[in-house]
């Protein structure tokens, strides 16, 4: 490359590198065998080659990563020049002794000189590109741009906190109340994680719980947050405050575990804390693979008296056959199907869920519940247990413990 990048300062042109990966690689590999996959990877070079110029350049340098090198003009064409030149590569099957094997790619890409002006730089921005590609189609193809290089790398600042963060005590649990909307009775709450650190503040959990469940540090935050639940309820129980179970979401990763169970019984032993204090949160992502498991390991906590709450309920999988085959004590309607209401929506949704927890004897909570409206719509439909700013905003398990003491919520207390 150090040739071109040579020859491009003297004709003042330009060229573009692209780190092209396949993503299916390892199914391919996995499915038919390694000889399959290296058949198919000759296959798809020659395709690639098929349609190069003399001066463009193709590498392997990876065992499923590739480097294209490129002569370039202008955005437009460039991009509707690759777009092309890799749907030509996947559009039709490989067909192979084993039957037909399709490829998909990731394709990440850097323009010299804008993006960098020696090779590492240029195989850095194409390769950060990749990060940035949408999974929408066989041949996803991203840019570089500064501000993706500056989005990654805050990214991974927010990485190296997040792995810190336990030790320096950054995390805290807040609560949010779920009240009793017919005689504002406090029926329980729900457990939300907050985190505070020096450089970014207050970082949304929605930030922070997929950085780690994405990079392996969702375990030992799940561990932390069920230790300190507990503590926590332990201690509420011991100075005679009168309790109420307090959920806690539990991330798809964990519950997947092969130890969960094992683990979560282990974190709750040393303390005074009971299936009627403690409920789990899950979405329905984590219970409709392997529904075999899934039953197990809800029915080993049930035993045990612990209660499954879905949460989000009606926002993922639309099969609903594992709610009759899982022993699921209530569903949490999604707060996207009341927030609108009644101006943009009809609450249509939320109804129908209600009826359906009722119709399967489920109980059934509504979250994100903001005004008087709403509560009065979800009480005709029979939807009496709220979550949401309406009744009280998570606040300090301090404050959580004044509310159990007091027993009640007024509105927007
Ligand atoms: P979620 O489990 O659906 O939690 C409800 C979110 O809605 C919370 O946001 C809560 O503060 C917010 N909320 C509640 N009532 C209202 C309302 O009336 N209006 C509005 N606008 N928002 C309301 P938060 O605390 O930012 O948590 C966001 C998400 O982060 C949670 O969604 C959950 O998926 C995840 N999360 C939070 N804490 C934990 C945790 O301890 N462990 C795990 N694994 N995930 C957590
Ligand atoms: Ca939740
Ligand atoms: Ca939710």
């Amino acid at each position: 490359m150090g040739v071109l990048i040579n020859e491009c300062n003297r004709s003042n042109c330009k060229f573009c590198v692209s780190s092209v990966i396949i993503t299916n690689l390892k199914e391919i590999n996995d499915s038919y065998g390694f000889d399959i996959g290296d058949k198919v990877i000759l296959l798809f070079v020659e395709r690639i080659r098929e349609q190069l110029n003399k001066m463009d350049f193709l590498g392997r340098i990876g065992d499923n990563h590739f480097l294209l090198i490129t002569n370039y003009n202008s955005f437009e064409s460039q991009t509707s020049k690759l777009k092309s030149l890799f749907n030509k590569c996947v559009q039709k099957p490989f067909i192979l002794r084993s039957g037909e094997i399709y490829i998909t790619l990731d394709i990440g890409v850097s323009i010299y000189p804008e993006n960098g002006r020696i090779v590492k730089d240029l195989i850095e921005a194409a390769s950060l590109a990749i990060h940035n590609v949408k999974n929408e189609d066989w041949v996803n193809i991203s840019f570089y741009s500064k501000e993706l290089s500056n989005m990654i790398k805050e990214k991974t600042m927010m990485l190296n906190l997040l792995k810190k963060a336990l030790t320096k005590q950054e995390f805290s649990l807040s609560f949010q109340p779920k009240v009793n909307s017919i005689d504002n009775r406090l029926v329980g709450a729900e457990t939300l994680i907050r985190w505070n650190n020096d450089v970014f503040g207050n970082v949304s959990p929605i930030v922070f719980i997929p950085l780690a469940e994405e990079n392996g540090l969702i375990n030992e935050i799940s561990k932390w947050i069920i230790c300190e639940l507990c503590s926590l309820v332990d201690r509420w129980k011991n100075i005679g405050l009168q309790y109420k179970p307090v959920s806690f979401n539990l991330s798809p990763i964990d519950f997947k575990r092969d130890d969960f169970i094992s683990q979560f019984l282990s974190l709750i032993s040393p303390f005074d804390v009971t299936g009627d204090d403690v409920e789990i949160e899950i979405t329905e992502g984590a219970l409709i693979n392997n529904i075999e498991a899934v039953k197990n390991k809800i029915d080993t906590l049930k035993e045990k008296g612990f209660k499954f709450l879905i949460d989000d309920f009606g926002t993922g999988y639309s099969s609903l056959s594992y709610l009759k085959k899982l022993d699921i004590d209530v569903l949490k309607i999604d707060r996207s199907f009341i927030k609108d209401y009644p101006e943009k929506s009809d609450g249509i949704i939320a109804r129908t869920i209600t009826g359906l927890a009722k119709s399967l004897q489920i109980d059934v909570i509504c979250e994100g519940v903001e005004n008087e409206e709403q509560i009065k719509f979800l009480r005709s439909i029979g939807c009496n247990t709220i979550q949401g700013y309406y009744y009280s905003k998570p606040v300090s398990a301090k404050e959580f413990e004044k509310i159990l003491q007091r027993g009640y919520l007024t509105p927007h207390s």
